[in-house]
C-alpha cells in the first residue's frame, strides 16, 4: 500500500517513492547535549521513532542516524550569543575546556539514552556526535569555498545565500533585504539571511576550537547536520526531519550548503509541530513552545518523580496527528495513563480463553488491519490508528485470539507496550475531555458533523466515548 507524507519541500502530501527500493535512509535532526530534553523534544524524537516504525510495518529496512550536537550551537540558533555547551559548562562550573565539554555531551547523552528508553523509542542505527566529525565539517567548507560560495569576516566563514538563488524558497522565506531585517544583524554581513559556516575562536568559547586551514575555531550549527548526514547516508537520502523551528533557519541552510557542495541532499523534509505549554507570564493563559531556554520546560525526571509512566506521554503523543500543535497539560497526561492502564487491562483479559473469530466474521480482522495500514500511511494519522485499538477491543464480533493478535500487531508502530501488566488507574472526567465535549456540542449544534466527527475520535483515542442521548451527551470512560 502507498505511504503519503507532508513534504515540507513542496508544501504538499507526496507519494513516498524511496531511492532504493525496500530501503529508508533517515536523518533527525538530535539534541543539542547541553541539558536534559524536555518532554517537547521528546515530541520531536518520538515523532521520528513513529516515522520508522511506520516504514518498518511496510517491510522497509530502514537506516536512521540521529545526530548529537555537542559544540557549534548557538543560543540564537544563529551566529550570534553564547555556545550552549559553554554555557552548560559555566552552569556546571567546569572547566572551559574540550575535554570538559566532551564529559557533559557525554553525561546529558547517556541521561538521554535512558529517557529515549522509558519512551520506547527504537534505538537508531547511529548517534554521530559533531565534535567526532569535525573534519567532515572543515572539507565541506573548503568545498564550498572553493566554488565560490563564502566569504571571510573578522568572526568566521560566511555563506553567502545571494550565489544560491534557490535560497529561500525551502519554507517559503522571505529574503529581500529591508532596514527592519538588519537590525540586529552582523553589519560584516553581505545579506542578512547569511549564515556562519565556520566561527573563529574568541572571547564568547573561551578562545576553544578546532584547528583548520581559515583558522582556529568551531564548526556552525548547520555545517554539521549536512556533513554527517552525507556522511553516514550518502549525498542522496529519502527523509530528513526536525521540528518546525528549523523550516526558517536550520533546515534552509543545511540545503544550502549541501545542494552547493553538489549533493542531491534529502528527498523528503518532514516537520514536527510543539509541544506547547500555558505562558507563566500570560495572565490570560497563552501558549509558548516549551523550550530549555524558555525555563518552562518539563523533564522526565519530573514525570517520573510522579510516578507517571513515561508512556503516558507517548500516548499523549499518539492522539494528535505530529503536524498539529499539542498543548501540554497534566490533566491531559494523567488522563492519557488512566487510558493507557484500562487498554493494557483489557488486552491482558485477552488470551486466556482460545476463542476464535467466526468463520463468517473473519473479514473483520482483515478489514482492521487494512483500516490500521490506511491510517498509519497517511501522513502519519496516529489518532485514528489508536482509535482502531479501542474499536477492536470493543468488537464482541471478534474473537479474543484475534483481537490480542491485531492489537499486538498494531502496537509494534504505537509503542506502547500494550502488554505490559499495570494496575488500572481511578477514573474521573478530565477537565479536557469535558472540553472537547463542549466543543463537540458546539460543532453539532452548528450541523458541522465533519469537526464533531473529529471531536469523537479525538475523544476516543484518550479513552472516553460520548453517547447522545435524549438528554444530552453522556461520556464515559471506554
Ligand atoms: P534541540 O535540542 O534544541 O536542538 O532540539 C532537538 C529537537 O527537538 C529539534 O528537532 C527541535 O525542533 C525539537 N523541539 C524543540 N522544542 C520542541 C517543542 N517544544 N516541541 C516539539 N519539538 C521540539
Ligand atoms: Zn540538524
Amino acid at each position: 500500500m502507498d505511504i503519503f507524507l507532508h513534504n515540507t519541500k513542496s508544501g504538499k502530501k507526496e507519494r513516498f517513492v524511496p531511492i532504493k527500493k525496500g530501503e529508508v535512509s533517515m536523518y533527525n535532526c538530535g539534541p543539542t547535549v547541553y541539558d536534559y530534553v524536555h518532554v517537547g523534544n521528546l515530541r520531536s524524537f518520538i515523532f521520528a521513532d513513529l516515522l520508522r516504525r511506520m516504514f518498518e510495518y511496510n517491510k522497509y529496512e530502514v537506516k536512521q542516524v540521529m545526530n548529537i550536537t555537542d559544540i557549534g550551537h548557538l543560543v540564537s540558533d544563529g551566529d550570534d550569543g553564547e555556545d550552549k555547551m559553554t554555557k552548560a559548562l559555566k552552569r556546571l562550573k567546569k572547566p572551559l575546556t574540550l575535554e570538559a565539554m566532551r564529559e557533559v555531551a557525554n553525561f546529558y547523552f547517556s541521561k538521554f539514552k535512558k529517557d529515549i528508553k522509558d519512551v520506547n523509542i527504537k534505538i537508531p542505527s547511529e548517534f554521530p556526535f559533531a565534535s567526532d566529525n569535525i573534519q567532515e565539517d572543515i572539507d565541506l567548507v573548503s568545498t564550498l569555498t572553493e566554488k565560490g560560495f563564502t566569504y571571510k569576516t573578522s568572526d568566521g566563514i560566511y555563506f553567502d545565500t545571494a550565489k544560491y538563488p534557490d535560497y529561500g524558497k525551502f519554507g517559503n522565506l522571505n529574503t529581500t533585504e529591508t532596514p527592519e531585517s538588519r537590525i540586529g544583524v552582523n553589519t560584516e554581513k553581505r545579506n542578512f539571511r547569511d549564515f556562519a559556516l565556520w566561527k573563529f575562536s574568541g572571547k564568547f568559547n573561551n578562545d576553544l576550537g578546532y584547528d583548520a586551514p581559515f583558522g582556529k575555531g568551531f564548526p556552525g550549527w548547520h555545517i554539521e547536520c549536512s556533513a554527517m548526514s552525507v556522511k553516514y547516508l550518502g549525498p542522496e537520502f529519502d527523509v530528513h526531519t526536525g521540528g518546525i523551528d528549523h523550516i526558517p533557519v536550520h533546515h534552509p541552510n543545511e540545503i544550502a550548503q549541501a545542494v552547493c557542495a553538489g549533493y542531491p541532499y534529502a528527498h523528503y523534509w518532514i516537520h514536527n509541530a510543539h509541544l506547547n505549554i500555558a505562558s507563566k507570564n500570560d495572565s490570560e493563559n497563552g501558549s509558548e513552545k516549551m523550550a530549555k531556554s524558555g525555563e518552562n520546560f518539563i523533564t522526565l525526571k519530573v514525570l517520573r518523580k510522579k510516578k507517571i509512566d513515561p508512556l503516558a506521554l507517548r500516548y499523549v503523543f499518539l492522539g494528535a496527528r505530529y503536524s498539529s500543535p499539542i498543548q501540554f497539560s497534566w490533566e491531559s497526561l494523567e488522563s492519557a495513563e488512566v487510558s493507557l492502564s484500562k487498554l493494557r487491562a483489557k488486552v491482558s483479559e485477552l488470551g486466556e480463553k482460545e476463542v476464535d473469530t467466526l468463520e463468517d466474521q473473519k473479514v473483520l480482522v482483515k478489514n482492521y488491519k487494512k483500516k490500521f495500514l490506511e491510517s498509519i500511511n497517511d501522513d502519519l494519522d496516529t489518532a485514528t490508528a489508536l482509535a482502531l485499538v479501542w474499536d477492536i477491543l470493543k468488537n464482541e464480533s471478534l474473537g479474543e485470539k484475534d483481537k490480542k493478535k491485531l492489537v499486538m500487531g498494531f502496537d509494534k508502530v504505537l509503542g506502547l507496550k500494550l502488554n505490559k501488566k499495570t494496575k488500572v488507574k481511578k477514573v474521573e472526567i478530565p477537565e479536557n475531555i469535558k472540553m472537547l465535549v463542549t466543543e463537540r456540542d458546539i460543532a453539532r449544534a452548528n450541523k458541522d458533523f465533519a469537526k464533531s466527527d473529529e471531536l469523537r475520535k479525538e475523544i476516543e483515542s484518550l479513552g472516553f466515548e460520548v453517547k447522545d442521548t435524549a438528554e444530552g451527551t453522556v461520556v464515559n470512560p471506554v
